[in-house]
């Protein structure tokens, strides 16, 4: 039993397994191991009631080999540099795997937003860009929003970024609200992209969505749009949960109603006609599929031999812990791995950035069209590379095919030598 729950050492174990399972030269393990570079700010945020307070705040550009850094800000009480270097780490790798023409970045402040004002909250938004405007920028790096991020505060993140530079710069912040430069389908896009995800992986596994049981953790962006694009496909949602607990109904759920439940009270605790549960209670329950999407390690070698889950598809980011993925391989539980699953964000990030650059706006049907295409494809590839390889998971073979692009990137920008066995990169790319 291992208690090696930090991120960033989960991260850089993952970068390992592919650059050895790829057979790449040391050097490539070694430029991504840590970030290229990694900013610790100082938010002074003055209080509605004239106090002051001083926030921390993170931006980490983990690699830009194939272009700029990308990847949203987190604000959470418990958000540390580590967490963030992780973070960035898994975009770099996010990117690669889709194929979408940028490197990797995360950004994180330390801060519970419940206990602040909406003004206060503008402040605190305004000043972290304040703050990291000398290292982002459109072709640079781009945020976006995360975990209790959201279209408004991306706004004021866009404003503040436009009125530091003197002119109107959309495609620095991606997630915005749509009168000004947001994406036609990107609240939805990264549930939309793990509901793409979860209709592969459950025909590979021959489960008929329609009948199939669902548990999802997190009530959030991912998990709420989940819930309810995979109920309107008729799978049934036997449980749901949020942070301050969960509910279960085998008879099924309707998120359209635990929506207005979540309105009404500010969480899916109570809802009537369920059962109240605990988020760990809700991780071992019997279902179909399991999509952890809230934060990370929650299947961790504590759990996992009580999962009872038929396939796993990850809408948080970094929800398996190394220990766990040995086991559940054991098992025989196959699991679609975050840079793969929750992907479809990032993804309609980049539509709405080529979208700012391009001035010219997609129709939401156009949107959605190029997500399903492109989170197929990448689904598809990883499966194929898993199925050929023996003894690797989907997450192995989705970082060797993010690794390899990377390797690549960085070998013919001259970064590093000659990294890449030759007939490697022929095999892998040609899928
Ligand atoms: N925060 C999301 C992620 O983890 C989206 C990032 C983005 O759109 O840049 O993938």
């Amino acid at each position: 039993m291992s208690q090696k729950l930090n991120s960033f050492e989960i991260a850089q174990q993952q970068l390992r397994m592919a650059v050895d399972k790829l057979e790449l030269d040391a050097s490539v393990y070694e430029v991504l191991k840590n970030p290229k570079r990694s900013m610790t700010v100082v938010i002074p945020v003055r209080m509605d009631d004239g106090s002051t307070r001083v926030f921390t705040g993170y931006r980490v550009q983990h690699n830009d080999a194939l272009g700029p850094a990308k990847g949203g800000v987190r604000f959470h009480q418990d958000v540390n540099l580590d967490e963030v270097k992780a973070l960035a780490t898994w975009m770099t790798f996010k990117c690669a795997v889709v194929g979408i023409p940028y490197g990797g970045g995360k950004g994180g402040v330390i801060v519970d937003p419940e206990e602040l004002s909406r003004a206060e909250l503008e402040r605190l938004s305004r000043g972290y860009i304040q703050a990291i405007a000398p290292v982002i920028g459109p072709d640079k790096d781009i945020p976006a929003p995360d975990v209790n991020t959201n279209a408004q505060i991306m706004a004021w993140m866009m404003d503040e970024f436009s009125l530091i530079k003197q002119h109107n710069s959309f495609g620095v912040i991606t997630g915005k609200p749509l009168i000004i430069g947001g994406s036609l389908g990107r609240t939805e896009a990264t549930a939309q992209g793990v509901v793409y995800v979860t209709e592969d992986m459950t025909k590979a596994k021959n489960i008929e969505l329609e009948k199939a049981t669902v548990v999802i953790q997190g009530f959030g962006n991912v998990g709420s749009y989940a819930a309810k694009i995979l109920f309107d496909k008729k799978a049934k949602i036997v449980a749901l949960s949020d942070v301050k607990g969960g509910i279960y109904n085998p008879k099924g759920l309707n998120p359209y109603k635990v929506s207005e439940h979540v309105a009404a009270t500010g969480s899916v605790v109570n809802y009537v006609g369920a059962k109240n549960i605990t988020n760990g209670e809700l991780l071992e329950l019997e279902c179909d599929v399991l999509i952890p999407a809230a934060l990370e390690n929650q299947i961790t070698d504590q759990n996992v031999d009580n999962i009872k889950a038929r396939i796993i598809v990850e809408g948080a980011n970094g929800p398996t812990t190394p220990e766990a993925d040995k086991i559940l391989e054991q098992k025989g539980i196959p699991v679609v791995p975050d840079i793969v699953a929750n992907a479809g964000g990032v993804t309609v990030s980049y539509f709405e950035w080529v979208q700012n650059n391009m001035g010219y706006y997609w129709s939401e049907e156009e949107v959605n069209n190029r997500l399903g295409q492109i989170m197929h494809t990448v689904f598809n590839r990883t499966y194929e590379l898993y199925r050929s390889n023996k003894g690797i998971n989907m997450r192995v073979a989705a970082y060797m095919l993010a690794v390899q692009r990377v390797a690549e990137g960085m070998q013919v920008r001259g970064w590093i030598g000659t990294a890449l066995p030759k007939q490697k990169a022929t095999r892998i790319s040609a899928k």
